[in-house]
């Protein structure tokens, strides 16, 4: 991944909030990664620090429509252009490259990206699968989804009084969340044409036993793949369900 500046002049006019919105449709579409950036302002120049999956991230085709209009608001605001201004690699992931082809996709919470690829567990920038001008819903959808799961994971690590209900929200199948989550997959499936499978949250205080018995939650098989640890970020798999979790590591 990659480190870059975008830098904005801010003589004279007070362009902020439009910086935050333009940093919206960047994180919606992956442009840039989530969370990941900093603001910061001096001799008014405004400079906000981010992180790309790939050097060409702020071409015009892999903006949406929003983000491509509050760009051109801004650079109408201020009487320039925006500048993208390359620092380096990113030094958590220096060898990071985008999957290629992948045969298959997993969608879950908590990576660079919620889309990765099944084969090499790395994460998809979301402009590179779906066509950010005319299929841009899918990208709110996702970004809603991805914020109400951090919301409710958040909770249940906080350990507080709510942890028990963010718990059962989180593994519980047929939870919003959960349900909202398999609803995406199909329409990722439909868009990407790959095979997209949900992955479940796995953390119960429950025996060794019990967790490598349990069956797929949806059609009741097995699910189990042989010979996978605690160590594998897939330990279950049902095909028919499009559904993967992995091994408790609180299981006893
Ligand atoms: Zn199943």
């Amino acid at each position: 991944m990659y480190a870059y500046e975008i830098i904005i002049q801010n003589h004279n006019t007070d362009i902020i909030h439009d910086a935050y919105t333009y940093l919206y449709f960047l994180e919606a579409t992956g442009q840039i990664v989530r969370d990941k950036n900093l603001v910061s302002i001096e001799n008014g120049l405004l400079t906000i620090s981010v992180f790309t999956f790939e050097k060409d991230a702020f071409l015009k085709a892999y903006h949406d429509k929003y983000g491509w209009e509050t760009k051109k608001e801004i650079e109408s605001k201020i009487g320039t252009r925006i500048i993208y201004q390359q620092k380096g690699r990113d030094a958590d992931n220096p060898h990071y490259s985008i999957p290629q082809n992948p045969s298959f996709l997993l969608f879950r919470f908590g990576w660079a990206s919620p889309i990765l690829s099944e084969d090499t567990y790395n994460p998809i920038p979301l402009y590179r699968l779906f066509n950010p001008w005319s299929e841009n819903k899918i990208f709110d959808d996702i970004r809603y989804w991805d914020r109400e799961y951090s919301r409710i994971f958040h909770l249940w690590i906080s350990s507080g009084s709510y942890e028990a209900f963010a718990q059962k929200e989180l593994k519980d199948i047929n939870s919003a969340l959960n349900k909202e989550g398999l609803k995406l997959c199909k329409e990722i499936e439909k868009l990407t044409r790959k095979p997209t499978f949900y992955h479940l949250f796995n953390n119960r205080t429950w025996s060794k036993n019990e967790d490598r018995n349990q069956k797929c939650p949806l059609c009741h098989g097995e699910w189990l793949i042989a010979g996978k640890n605690i160590d594998d970020a897939i330990a279950f798999k049902c095909e028919k369900c499009r559904l993967t979790s992995e091994l408790s590591p609180d299981a006893v």
